[in-house]
């Protein structure tokens, strides 16, 4: 009786089901590819200027990095597109826009932050697509926090004199917004939202190699039926930025991206009057002191430089390990970058995907060998990558002194120079000793010593005892070449506004 009782147990089920199955030869994951087919691409796309398509007079094709594959053909927007934008912005601020209640103004990006959160998945695979991000990176950070950007705004959009008492705060009229390939619809938020809630219009370049989630923001533009012009996306490369940044009709150019280019636009804007913000590069400090927890400290390490690539401006791509945890930290690490998945953006288990373009991939390839033939040492685990497309394996380089070029150069790739100190002097003196000054993380166990650290760091974000969160309520910005002026916050708000009254109150 007991062991027929036993054998029609639920756990005696399972395992006489298992027995059936084939048994796992090894324990490498099985492919777990996200369906591509909720994405539906037109062959060709024009402009969006004035709520309607326009026919583009020039295209370019636009792939996917992972495989190379054309994904679509995009207009390279010539002067005359690009005047017809600023028109059509212009039109929509001085007919409606700016005179519309900002609680009606609050409705329209409310609804554009819920048609994001419903449309997400489709969006993140797009976003992958195009961009060669692992699709867990899209689908759980870059989605989220791109809707979370237009809930954010969308609470200020009626609240401007609560923000900004005393100042009479009025939106400045048609922002001109150049953004780049990193985080496509992430960075399109960061632009977008602050400047509908402040009341203006806007004209957005993405990116060349990444413009189809832009394209697909349209629709979200539509379907949110904010009226014609509020938004306007013209796609192209560097002179299509050019002719955004020198339209006399544009009041303030908001731009992130390379320090060179950033430098190009606030010289071309010098004397102008035009309002600025720049979001620039970043080399920065990730310190990890003796006291340190070392496994969440490596799993930070982790994330700080191999999230999407590398392809992150604030991205902790200085190790600075304290000398006596030298060791332990350099095994802990190699053996766990072994475990980093690269491949299939769209798996689900991947952690690595592919390097954004073939001119960033060479780049990479280029520091990289510099860093190699100046004398550092480089590791990178074993790992087989795909044929077609553009790659690099997560590498870490030890034996860096300071003044090699991987020390001192924005990479923005997945690679990783190791540098030691012994005091906390010592790694505040080397974390400063760079043109940039975006970001920092600090690992130690002692609060005192994050405060006392980050007085000290030359850095707009530090991260204590984590690396890479953001939040649309906090500012984000940097300090010498990584640019001026904050996003994210009520500090983002202020570049979109101009004020007739007294001083700010409170800063
Ligand atoms: P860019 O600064 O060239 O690109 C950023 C954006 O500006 C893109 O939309 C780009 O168009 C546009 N642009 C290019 N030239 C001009 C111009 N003269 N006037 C106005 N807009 C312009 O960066 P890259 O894409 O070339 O990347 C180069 C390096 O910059 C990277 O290796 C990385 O080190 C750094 N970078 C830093 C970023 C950050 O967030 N801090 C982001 C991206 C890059 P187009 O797409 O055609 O180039």
């Amino acid at each position: 009786m007991r062991t027929k009782a036993r054998t029609t147990s639920p756990l005696t089920e399972l395992e006489r089901k298992q027995e059936r199955s084939p048994v796992p030869k090894d324990w490498t994951y099985a492919p777990a590819p996200e369906a591509r087919d909720i994405v539906s691409l037109r062959e060709r796309y024009g402009h969006f200027i004035g709520g309607e398509w326009i026919e583009p007079a020039e295209t370019y094709t636009t792939i996917s990095p992972a495989d190379e594959e054309p994904l679509a053909e995009v207009g390279q927007a010539t002067p005359e597109e690009v005047a017809a934008a600023v028109t059509a912005a212009r039109d929509a601020f001085e007919n409606g826009w700016s005179e519309i209640s900002p609680a009606e103004r609050a409705k329209y990006l409310f609804r554009i932050a819920r048609v994001l959160q419903e449309r997400s998945r489709e969006f993140a695979v797009l976003e992958s697509l195009n961009g060669g991000k692992p699709i867990k990176e899209s689908r759980d950070v870059d989605l989220p926090l791109s809707a979370a950007h237009f809930f954010y705004y969308a609470g200020w959009a009626d609240k401007l004199e609560y923000a900004f008492p005393n100042r009479r705060p009025r939106p400045l009229g048609v922002a001109g917004q150049i953004i780049p390939w990193n985080f496509p619809l992430l960075m399109l938020a960061w632009k977008i939202a602050p400047a509908l809630a402040a009341g203006n219009t806007v004209v957005l370049k993405p990116a060349e190699t990444t413009p189809l989630s832009a394209l697909l923001f349209c629709d979200v533009v539509r379907q949110a039926e904010l009226p014609a012009g509020v938004v306007n996306i013209v796609t192209g490369d560097g002179r299509t930025g050019v002719e955004i940044v020198k339209s006399d009709d544009v009041d303030k150019v908001a731009f992130t991206g390379s320090t060179e280019v950033g430098k190009a636009i606030q010289r071309e804007l010098a004397g102008s009057g035009k309002k600025l913000t720049l979001e620039l590069g970043g080399k920065a400090a990730n310190i990890i002191f003796d006291d340190a927890a070392l496994d969440q400290a490596v799993e930070g390490i982790i994330n700080g430089i191999y999230f999407n690539q590398g392809h992150v401006c604030c991205a902790g791509s200085r190790l600075l390990v304290q000398e006596s945890i030298y060791e332990p930290v350099v095994e802990k690490l190699k053996r766990r970058l072994t475990t980093l998945r690269v491949g299939d953006p769209l798996d689900k288990n991947t952690d690595v995907g592919a390097i954004n373009s073939k001119q960033q991939l060479e780049k990479i390839e280029e520091l990289v060998s510099a860093g190699a033939e100046e004398g550092a040492e480089i590791y990178q685990p074993p790992c087989r990558l795909p044929e077609k497309g553009y790659w690099f394996a997560p590498t870490v380089f030890t034996n860096v002194a300071q003044s090699y070029r991987i020390a001192q150069e924005e990479i923005f790739g997945p690679v990783l120079s190791i540098l030691t100190f012994r005091t906390p002097e010592e790694a505040v003196e080397k974390a400063n000793n760079t043109p940039y000054g975006l970001s920092a993380g600090v690992w130690t166990e002692k609060g005192s010593r994050i405060l006392w650290m980050a007085e000290r760091l030359r850095a707009g974000v530090v991260w204590a005892n984590t690396y890479n969160r953001f939040d649309p309520s906090s500012p984000f910005g940097g300090y010498k070449e990584s640019g001026f002026g904050r996003e994210g916050g009520r500090h983002g708000l202020e570049p979109y506004l101009q004020f007739d009254g007294s001083e700010p109150f409170g800063g």
